[in-house]
């Protein structure tokens, strides 16, 4: 397969949402859980659109009921990128998710997904690390105990902070304190919005003073805004795939990826919920190579993007840098 071996930085990927459907069905017959509704025909998920993609999500992530799941779950997700090239990762690892927002119970998921990372990095050298991220739409209350967690785990492994979910949801400024605590335990943020929110989204996306915006897209409907993030050195974590998939653009065509870069945005390619897309990272270069001619020296500059963008070390950020010259 074209472009199966490219090396990749992949900079948006919901672990959870990242959870091969057979890896979700062996987990649920172990376990005893009924999964009824959230596949198709086909054993991929099913659902109608994103509010119930949202829904399906959330039943799916039943099966992982404790530490030893998302170990089991890190160590799929990443030998699956591996298996795309993919040399280094950021996932978004939800406190709600792992011990529901308590510190502790949080500590243990965390050790246990950073030895699967560990283990996944010396088998198949791919390089993995956390942004902690609160639901939206579970409100700002939640998300302080979220970012408390995140914020009491900052270090080589917990980088980052971010926010996912429903876009709709509040105002993103409701959700200051949480991105302000982050930011003084030493991670970086970023924030979904310009997805189904128009730059109005991205503006409040800004307020909280992120390193990135998860998508973004929408920020092309406004030519200020768009001047705006080149100014603040502001990097798109843009997922062509999912997008498209959703219906936020009829086509990849319609895609503002090309108008954006041209901008001079800093912009960068992940693929979201992979499975829940019907994507890889393999299949968005090959799409974007045949709708936008997009060559290696594109992917290389995507991918030096990626690396300058990257919630790590300098070190980890010089030797990816170094891979991408
Ligand atoms: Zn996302």
């Amino acid at each position: 397969m074209e472009f199966q071996n490219t090396p990749k930085i992949e900079l948006h990927l919901h672990l959870e949402g990242a959870m091969p459907p057979e890896f979700a069905r062996r987990l649920a017959d172990e376990k005893n859980i009924s999964l009824e509704g959230v596949f198709d025909e086909t054993g991929g998920y099913a659902y109608r659109d994103f509010w119930h993609f949202l829904e399906v999500y959330e039943v799916a992530t039943q099966v992982l009921t404790g530490p030893e799941e998302f170990a089991r779950l890190t160590k799929a997700v990443l030998e699956q990128s591996a298996q795309h090239g993919v040399v280094y990762t950021e996932a978004f690892i939800s406190p709600d998710f792992c011990g529901g927002g308590d510190v502790g119970a949080w500590k243990e998921y965390l050790a246990a997904m950073q030895q699967a990372a560990a283990e996944a990095e010396a088998e198949h050298g791919i390089k993995l690390r956390g942004i902690a991220t609160p639901i939206r739409h579970f409100g700002p209350e939640k998300a302080k105990a979220a970012a408390k967690c995140a914020a009491e785990t900052s270090g080589d492994f917990i980088t980052g902070l971010g926010i996912g979910g429903d876009e709709k949801a509040g105002k993103l400024s409701d959700f200051s304190w949480s991105f302000d605590c982050a930011r003084e335990a030493g991670l970086q943020l970023t924030a979904h919005a310009g997805e189904w929110g128009g730059p109005e989204s991205v503006r409040d996306a800004l307020s909280l003073n992120v390193e990135r915006i998860g998508h973004g897209v929408r920020a092309i409907e406004d030519a200020e805004l768009v001047k705006e993030l080149v100014t603040r050195d502001v990097t798109l974590e843009v997922c062509p795939g999912s997008n498209v998939f959703l219906g936020v653009y009829p086509k990849l065509a319609d895609h503002p990826l090309v108008r954006l870069m041209d901008a001079g945005v800093n912009c960068t390619v992940s693929t979201d919920d992979p499975p829940f897309f019907h994507t890889t990272m393999t299949k968005e270069y090959q799409d974007l190579a045949t709708v936008f001619r997009f060559d290696e020296q594109v992917f290389l500059d995507l991918n030096k993007m990626a690396a300058k963008a990257a919630f790590c070390d300098e070190d980890t950020r010089a030797a990816l840098l170094k891979q991408f010259t």
